[in-house]
């Protein structure tokens, strides 16, 4: 008996990079700041209003689309943060995190042998969903230098073709920890506006943008909001990765689209969890109070490197630190980031990770969503170094 080869639809895939760091953090009994997810918990008046929506019978299958009061509370927030009005019921759809929003949103709209613009570094689902798509990924890669990455809007344009059918954005930015800015929305409406082009926008870690700054959503962006599909994920915003509960809103011709699409690849989001999300949504505190809680542990984190030998890129948003080692190694990025888990017993992820073409930029990503003791047990042996 043999079983029958297939001929793989993602031939370029293997194991992640985050699965490789974890499994050698453990090996080496590294404290990982690799993979990006909190190692606290969430707030037990959120599990709370969980456990009541399943003991309420809430346990069967929701609407398609999701359950109204938490589509409801998903457009109002929307409304009250960006002052773009979605209609709950036509032009907000609960996903299963907005990794299925994502790849959803792409094959939906991605035909054969269109063109789809990635900014990279990029955040790793993208590439696959294009290719599942039968879809051309064309990168385009950020800028860094002294100020932090940027993105050179005029390689975008120049990145332009008759086939270019979406353009992925991603802010506040993983990787990189940079934002957009609405000088940033401006060039890439310049670049759409008037064409066919769609905007798909990453906007998972929309409550971690510090110092004040605003988070610069595409929702806001009257040129940019009437073509794109934006996304968010209630697991980066209240500490459940788990969960797998995001959401996408688009204007209804998209949505309607997208629908078809989801319909047939999840049907429906777990019901307990959207009734007890939209129970935890009446209070904006959590959300409101985010900025605040990952400032001041961005601030633990790069005040304690700041003795160190590393150099602090800008972190402006997420939960990432990004710093250079060129005075510590010049090892590759990848090679650097297995060093430092098996001598320093501190794991990171190499940004090279996040690129289509080998680049290598002297740049490694810190996770800093980890309870204090788990920063500090980190910082001490980074300052080692
Ligand atoms: C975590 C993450 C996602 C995926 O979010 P889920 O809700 O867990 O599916 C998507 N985009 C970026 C940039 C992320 O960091």
């Amino acid at each position: 008996m043999t079983t029958p080869a297939i001929a793989s639809r993602l031939p370029l895939v293997g194991t992640t990079i985050f699965t490789q760091m974890s499994a050698l953090a453990a090996q080496h009994q590294a404290v990982n700041l690799g993979q990006g997810f909190p190692d606290f918990n969430c707030d037990p008046r959120l599990v709370g209003q969980v456990s009541e929506a399943m003991r309420a019978g809430h346990n069967q299958y929701p609407f398609m689309t999701g359950v109204p009061a938490l589509r409801e509370a998903i457009a109002a927030k929307i409304e009250t943060l960006y002052g773009r009005r979605y209609d709950s019921a036509q032009e907000i759809t609960v996903t299963a995190g907005a990794t299925q929003a994502l790849i959803t949103a792409i094959l939906c709209s991605v035909h054969p042998g269109d063109e789809v613009i990635v900014i990279e570094p990029a955040y790793d689902s993208y590439a696959p969903a294009i290719a599942l798509a039968g879809g051309v990924v064309v990168p385009v890669a950020m800028q860094v230098g002294e100020q932090g990455y940027s993105v050179p809007w005029e390689r975008v344009a120049a990145a332009i073709k008759p086939r270019t059918r979406m353009i992925v954005i991603n802010t506040p930015h993983n990787p990189t920890g940079s934002i957009l800015r609405q000088a940033d929305l401006d060039a890439l409406a310049a670049i759409v506006d008037g064409t066919g082009i769609l905007v798909l926008s990453d906007e998972v870690y929309e409550h971690m943008v510090f110092d004040g700054q605003p988070h610069a959503s595409v929702a806001r962006h009257p040129v940019l909001a009437e073509r794109a599909f934006v996304v968010s994920s209630f697991g980066k915003t209240y500490h459940v990765t788990g969960w797998k509960v995001g959401y996408v809103a688009a204007p209804a011709p998209l949505m309607a689209e997208f629908r078809k699409v989801h319909q047939y690849n999840v049907f429906t989001v777990n019901t307990p969890m959207q009734h007890g999300i939209a129970a935890y949504m009446r209070d904006p505190a959590p959300y409101l109070d985010l900025p605040g809680f990952y400032q001041r542990k961005r601030d633990l984190f790069r005040e304690g490197l700041a003795g160190s030998r590393f150099t602090l890129l800008p972190a402006d948003g997420t939960y990432f630190q990004c710093v250079r080692y060129e005075a510590i190694s010049d090892l590759p990025e990848a090679e650097f980031a297995t060093w430092l888990t098996a001598e320093a017993k501190v794991a990171a992820i190499p940004v090279s990770a996040f690129y289509s073409q080998p680049t290598e930029s002297g740049i490694v990503r810190f996770c800093f969503a980890k309870k204090d003791e788990t920063l500090q047990l980190a910082l001490e042996r980074l300052a080692r170094l």
